[in-house]
């Protein structure tokens, strides 16, 4: 899923993603969109997906994990938290209810329950703690969607979230208990906090077993490129991230041969695309050596090719996942994978 924080994927157009890139699902951010425009006016002009033009489905996350890493002064309890918006400063409240509220107000497609993404590293007691407080969470949403659902003729997913740091068995307690409540779909998250990678696949793998497996499961905040097929090992069928945005406009460009970065001199004269592989807008018609002129010269023009290239390249990955599964060759695929990533670090 690219990563529309402000219902925008920063760079893009609708229709890039839509049309040209072929997606098919985006994630929002409930807290931005929370404190600004607000639910109410979204609901207002007929929902997300309306207000920003997007035809497909939207899923929104909680909003847990800004309040967390964004806003300052929090207090937090099993009802919810209380927070301080990193905009102007005013006091909010999250509740498990409240979160599921201004995602029905949204209309999204896949709501995510409240959730606590807890620091790295955290002690055992904290992690117990904050993690049957999620379960506790998710438990009051889940509740909360199907006394809403009786008042709505729409329909919508909602799903818990693993949480329990990098504690193997509090990871498996948590899933064990949110399998109980019967979801949609599981998302697993708490990951890319700053760990090491080889302990979020660990703690992806913890509970591979125990997360049902006719439903959809989304880790999430990840991943690197090359870790994809790593996430999709372990039982991992959605992902969201920023970096292929995110680096973009930072002059990170990801390749079928690894990384590249626009601004080398290397690049100066370089005729060649940034992907020779690539079939994206970007790549059959522009140069290395204009890409780095745009970049060094700031023009807005370079976030928008630059963009519409790395999303390719994740759409593209997942793509060659997919094939790869159906045609059962994807521990083959996985081989490749690692002996390229060995390769290149
Ligand atoms: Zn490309």
């Amino acid at each position: 899923m690219p990563v529309g924080t402000q219902a925008t994927v920063k760079g893009l157009t609708q229709r890039d993603l839509s049309e040209d890139l072929g997606v098919r699902l985006l994630l929002a951010n409930t807290y931005h969109l929370y404190l600004r425009p607000g639910h109410e006016l979204i609901r207002k002009m007929g929902g997300l997906h309306r207000f920003m033009s997007w035809p497909h489905a939207i899923l929104t996350d909680s909003g847990g994990y800004q309040v967390f890493s964004l806003s300052g002064l929090r207090e937090i309890d099993e009802h919810g938290v209380l927070f301080r918006s990193h905009l102007d400063g005013e006091l909010h409240t999250f509740t498990p209810q409240s979160t599921v509220d201004v995602q029905i107000a949204f209309g999204s497609d896949i709501l995510m329950v409240l959730d606590e993404c807890t620091a790295y590293p955290v002690s055992h007691e904290y992690a117990r703690e904050s993690m049957h407080r999620t379960v506790g969470w998710a438990r009051q949403a889940c509740a909360r969607l199907r006394h809403l659902a009786k008042e709505i003729s729409t329909r919508h997913a909602l799903f818990p979230i693993v949480q329990g740091s990098m504690f193997r068995d509090l990871r498996r307690e948590c899933a064990a208990a949110l399998r109980d409540l019967d979801a949609d779909g599981y998302a697993i998250g708490g990951l890319s906090v700053g760990e090491p990678r080889p302990l979020s696949m660990e703690m992806v793998e913890a509970t591979e077993d125990l997360l049902p497996r006719a439903r959809p499961r989304y880790a999430m905040g990840v991943g690197m490129p090359e870790e994809l097929a790593e996430y999709v090992a372990r039982g991992v069928d959605m992902m969201d991230c920023v970096l292929p945005s995110r680096n973009a406009r930072n002059g990170c460009l990801f390749t079928s041969e690894g990384r590249l970065i626009i601004k080398h001199a290397r690049y100066r004269d370089d005729e060649r695309p940034i992907d020779e592989r690539c079939q994206c807008y970007t790549c059959t018609r522009y140069s290395r050596a204009y890409l780095r002129h745009l970049f060094l010269s700031g023009e807005i023009l370079y976030v928008v090719l630059a963009t519409r290239h790395n999303v390719r390249r994740y759409l593209d990955i997942m793509s060659e996942i997919r094939q790869a599964i159906l045609s059962g060759s994807f521990p083959e695929y996985l081989r490749c994978v690692r002996a390229v990533s060995e390769d290149a670090g």
